[in-house]
């Protein structure tokens, strides 16, 4: 396809895509499918290599959120079964991070649900990260605190904060269907503020939630223009007892064709698969390690993931290894900071329509069979998932 050819150039020479090669992408058919992830792939192998970094996530504070965000379980107003906690000690969330490390992961990941840290919850999460990096030399920690306030990505970077999530979700158009209680330039705002106080910008998507293409290549294009590290790609998960529990719209080739149309438009980014991946990849989980770069260990917020050991004998059985504390997940040319413009590179608490493809995929069948509430690791009592 010249279509490929054309973006295998442009990925490998970090040339910006248009919208229509975007959206060309997701309206590939499935018997094109595979022509796309190899082409994809040859764009991660050229950046990333075979490398798979892995990440961990700690759920700090669990559930009662005041936002109404319609895809979250923790929302206002949720009915979810889920664990509901307050703010984990330092020495608890280290415990629970200390899992993922030993499962292989080298980011840890501090969530709290919440429209945003007051500056007692930022000393809180300052003395959490303290903990953690004096226990596990070389950790990178990301926070993901919601909506930031003047001077608290600097108090965050000061404490030993690495990164900093913040996910715009959806496109500009449809944010206001998905929240009502903060705004999409709320969310801009924060991924600027913790990209000007020197942490590494974490921001991506959830795809699922009944949006067109056009909404996913204008979100897309949004992260480029911030230009953040990573971007983690969420797949709706459908929770009973939230506004989108219906909203089964996904199928593994459409993933796919998501996960290959971020890779082009962001091809020296981070692009990691994150909420609702075993639930819509299912068995194609091990084709998408063609296309991201990234994935979380184990369990995500709210939900339970596969089991770490399974993710771990996934990425050898593809034919990838897992990256090491010592390895730099970026290319040279993004480190420190000094992406240039040519490059033009690309937080919510969870990931978890219709799907406008042109592809020949019927809609995603319900599997909430998949779905579990998360019942161990942390604010339980139960041993983790890594
Ligand atoms: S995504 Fe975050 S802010 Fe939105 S409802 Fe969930 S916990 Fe609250």
């Amino acid at each position: 396809m010249d279509l490929l050819n054309t973006l295998v150039d442009k990925g490998l020479r970090r040339e910006p895509l248009s919208r229509a090669e975007a959206l060309a992408v997701l309206g590939t058919s499935d018997d094109e499918l595979l022509d796309v992830v190899a082409a994809a792939g040859k764009v991660r192998r050229h950046w990333f290599g075979r490398r798979v970094k892995l990440n961990y996530l700690v759920n700090l504070k669990s559930g009662l959120c005041p936002e109404d965000c319609s895809y979250c379980s923790q929302r206002l107003g949720s009915t979810a079964g889920i664990l509901k906690y307050t703010w984990l000690k330092p020495d608890q969330a280290s415990e629970a991070a200390a899992a993922g490390l030993a499962g292989g992961a080298k980011r840890v990941c501090l969530v709290a649900s919440g429209r945003g840290p007051t500056d007692r919850d930022v000393d809180r999460v300052a003395g959490t990260i303290k903990t953690i990096k004096e226990r596990h030399e070389g950790v990178e920690v990301c926070a993901c605190l919601g909506l930031l306030s003047d001077g608290q990505a600097e108090r965050l970077r000061e404490a030993g904060a690495d990164a900093y999530n913040h996910n715009l979700n959806t496109s500009e158009a449809t944010y206001g269907e998905i929240t009502t209680t903060h705004t999409y330039a709320d969310r801009v705002d924060t991924v600027r503020k913790a990209h000007a106080a020197g942490l590494s910008a974490c921001s991506g998507l959830i795809a699922g939630m009944g949006e067109s293409d056009e909404d996913l290549v204008d979100v897309v294009f949004s992260l480029r223009e911030l230009d953040p590290d990573s971007v983690p790609v969420n797949f709706l998960i459908p929770v009973e007892g939230t506004p989108l529990a219906e909203e089964w719209n996904l199928t593994p080739q459409r993933c796919l064709r998501i996960l290959a149309m971020v890779r082009f438009v962001c091809p020296d980014i981070e692009v990691r698969i994150a909420g609702g991946r075993e639930v819509h990849l299912r068995t194609m989980q091990p084709l998408a390690l063609n296309l991201a770069n990234s994935i979380f260990l184990g369990d995500y917020l709210t939900t339970e993931g596969q089991a770490g050991k399974a993710d771990l004998d996934m990425i050898a059985d593809a034919g990838f290894e897992v990256e090491g504390t010592d390895q730099v997940t970026l290319p040279e040319h993004r480190v420190g900071g000094c992406a240039t413009q040519e490059s033009a590179g690309c937080g919510s608490h969870e990931g978890g329509g219709v799907c406008g493809s042109a592809g020949e995929t019927p809609p995603g069948q319900a599997r909430t069979d998949l779905v579990s509430v998360r019942r161990r690791g942390a604010g339980t009592d139960l041993a983790p998932n890594a």
